[in-house]
């Protein structure tokens, strides 16, 4: 459901790039920067992100098309950015000269605390030792391994690729270059699975000691390849039963071993949550580089064009599409439904101001009522927060508030 209340930015002129984008933020104040590098080995068919098999051998381009928006940019960015995150795609599969003159590039161009969080995404089995040394030299604390399971069979239905053994590899490997914070993704509710396969998957993930993990139920988006074989009846959905069974034995699985839940898919050791999630989930304003990169700017949201071809034709600043400027009731909306995705919730003060904002307040109000006294929603310490069993059900409580 698109939330009310936006408007199409078509008002003075033309906005076909980046840098037009943020001259309509009235005051934006960047914390964050993405970046999209949009190379894989292999489309794995459940992924709606842009990513794609490059026959034609534009990793050079792409960084050198990257180097010049991080410098024009530069001069946008006043303040040093609190975190940097470098996703994709498999941003770890560009050559190690690329790899690192695209991280000398960010770390040269765009302003930087000295404590940033700068994570990179990255496939287990392109981790070799050089590429893991080349992320520790050029700053980069974190990193996101993509595991998703450790069983061969679950991969082969993700069709992921990688050898399961792969993953304590690389963990050794980042580990020993000293990278200092460590995430694994894990995916649940993969067709043909069981709760003793993702007792066990979960298990051997913990047992290699990562800061942080995410485990996401398998999403079928629309238009991937994999929701087409639902479609036609080659693929068969999990039971919903042995998925909720799966996602229940993760929250109690990962509090054990010491992971605090503090977003509905993410889990981290004290002190080591995602900085860079919780500013998207705050609603912070972040500038996107790179393909199909999602950027925003004090209520001024935007996308860079998807298409690598298209992407390094314009410059410096990435042509845009998508561009919206969000009325006071869609964020109103965006904010409920992203504070509410955090375990500690929303502050009194901060729900009474958002229920002032836009059309929608008294209709939000009543569903928050409503949600009290379903059990779903709870004030826990002056904070609205979405009880265990709303969690369960967090879409659908969510999209009332949106
Ligand atoms: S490796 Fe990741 S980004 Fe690449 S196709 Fe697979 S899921 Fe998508």
């Amino acid at each position: 459901m698109r939330p009310s209340g936006h408007v199409p930015l078509t008002v003075g002129g033309e906005v076909r790039s980046a840098a037009d984008a943020v001259a309509r933020a009235k005051s934006p104040r960047f914390r964050a920067a993405y970046v999209h590098v949009p190379f894989c080995r292999h489309k794995c068919h459940y992924c709606d992100f842009y990513s794609f098999v490059d026959d034609q051998d534009r990793g050079e381009a792409f960084v050198r098309r990257l180097e010049e928006e991080l410098a024009a940019a530069g001069s946008f960015l006043r303040e040093p950015l609190e975190t940097v995150f470098v996703g994709g795609g498999t941003p770890t599969m560009l050559p190690p000269v690329l790899l690192e003159r695209m991280l000398r590039a960010i770390r040269r161009e765009l302003p930087l605390r000295p404590d940033v969080e700068w994570t990179v995404e990255a496939n287990p089995e392109t981790v070799s030792e050089e590429i893991a040394a080349t992320l520790v030299a050029c700053g980069v604390t974190r990193v996101s391994l993509g595991a998703q399971s450790f069983d061969p069979a679950l991969l082969a239905a993700l069709e992921r690729h990688h050898d399961p053994a792969s993953v304590p590899r690389a963990v050794a490997r980042l580990r020993s270059a000293g990278i200092r914070e460590l995430n694994l993704d894990l995916i649940f509710g993969i067709p043909g699975s069981t709760l003793v396969q993702w007792r066990e998957d979960l298990s051997r993930a913990i047992d290699l000691g990562p800061d942080h993990l995410s485990a996401y139920g398998l999403v079928y988006e629309p238009n991937t390849p994999l929701t087409v074989k639902l479609r036609k009846g080659m693929v068969t959905r999990l039971d919903e039963e042995i998925e909720a069974e799966q996602s229940i034995h993760a929250v109690d699985a990962l509090a054990e071993a010491g992971y605090a839940r503090y977003e509905i898919s993410n889990w981290a050791k004290p002190g080591c949550e995602c900085q860079h999630n919780l500013l998207y989930w705050e609603n912070a304003d972040w500038w996107a580089f790179g393909p199909s990169g999602s950027a925003h700017a004090d209520g001024v949201r935007w996308k860079n064009v998807p298409r690598l071809s298209d992407w390094l034709e314009d410059g410096p600043f990435s042509p845009v599409q998508d561009v919206e400027c969000l009325g006071e009731d869609t964020r109103a909306g965006e904010a409920f439904m992203l504070g509410l995705r955090l375990m500690r919730g929303i502050g009194r003060s901060r729900v009474t101001e958002l229920l002032a904002m836009g059309e929608r307040g008294g209709e939000r109000a009543q569903a928050i009522k409503r949600h009290e006294t379903t059990g779903l929603l709870v004030w826990r310490d002056d904070r609205l927060q979405l009880t265990a069993r709303g969690l369960m059900v967090a879409d659908s409580v969510l999209a009332e508030l949106v």
